[in-house]
């Protein structure tokens, strides 16, 4: 409590001082240089979609051209109803396009011309989507250990992984995301918000995918969150996934992002 001037001039809490550090513009991340020689994980061509049809149709996506380098994050903005949650599902290959095709790994994953995934790539983890709704985007009756290593059983569905061999990974990809005070035994309902990312995040890294897309990935937490959440993003580019990211925040994506891409509303 205080006045502003006293709040942002003179903070008195530890917490207070840590969240008026913590926005990532006042951060400069240091960029690695992107080859254009870098493999392209994933290519949008020519993507839009409509939804409904005739005169009733809406038109949430248009003609969006984007390409992803291996250990590039690549920022979506624009303000709400422009489409971007649209388009980052059609990225990760959750819905098909009515124009346009996506090709994964240079193969061609979807295309307005089928609603099936045509790809080997788009079926096996190779894009790992973390959603704007961390809470409710894990199950919720699963221990989370089961949720962080669900790809591995999409992944082997012959030979599963024994459920020892399951919580071991589950143990070392939460301490990774900074979880490891947390028993894997708990469920997403006795975690908070911003845990719940984490292993959101957690259960994309385990299917070790060539790419991540993030929706609003930060806007249900507070600044000092936000910005451990950001470097872990950050963390798995440099490990080489490439990453797009939505956010109507222009500074948190200028501060993260190789590139942005503006989305027009026309
Ligand atoms: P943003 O993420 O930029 O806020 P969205 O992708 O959520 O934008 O939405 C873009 C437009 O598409 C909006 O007009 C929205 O109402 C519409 N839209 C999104 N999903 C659907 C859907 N499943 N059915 C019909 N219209 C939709």
């Amino acid at each position: 409590t205080g006045s502003t001037s006293e709040i942002l001039q003179r903070p008195q809490h530890p917490y207070t001082t840590k969240l008026l550090a913590a926005p990532p513009s006042s951060q400069p991340g240091a960029f690695a240089l992107i080859s254009d020689k870098a493999d392209v994980v994933l290519e949008a061509s020519g993507i839009g979609k409509a939804y409904g049809q005739n005169e009733n149709s809406i038109q949430a996506v248009r003609r969006v051209d984007l390409r992803v380098r291996r250990g590039e994050i690549v920022g979506i903005y624009g303000p709400s109803g422009c489409g971007k949650s649209t388009l980052l599902r059609i990225l990760a290959t959750i819905e098909t396009p009515t124009e346009g095709s996506i090709f994964l790994g240079g193969e061609l994953a979807t295309s307005a011309r089928t609603d099936r995934l045509l790809s080997y790539n788009a079926r096996n983890g190779f894009v790992m989507p973390i959603f704007q709704d961390p809470v409710s985007s894990l199950d919720r009756r699963w221990p989370i250990w089961r949720t962080v290593t669900e790809a591995l059983t999409a992944k082997h569905p012959p030979e599963k992984p024994s459920r020892e061999h399951r919580q071991s990974i589950s143990l070392e990809f939460l301490r990774r995301v900074g979880l490891d005070a947390i028993a894997p035994e708990v469920r997403p309902g006795e975690l908070s918000v911003g845990q719940c990312l984490r292993v959101a995040i957690a259960r994309a890294l385990v299917a070790e995918p060539k790419l991540i897309v993030a929706d609003e990935p930060t806007s249900a937490l507070d600044a000092v969150i936000a910005a451990s959440v950001l470097r872990l993003l950050k963390q798995a580019a440099d490990s080489g996934m490439g990453i797009v990211i939505v956010s109507h925040d222009r500074t948190l994506l200028d501060a993260l992002c190789n590139r942005v891409w503006r989305c027009a509303t026309e």
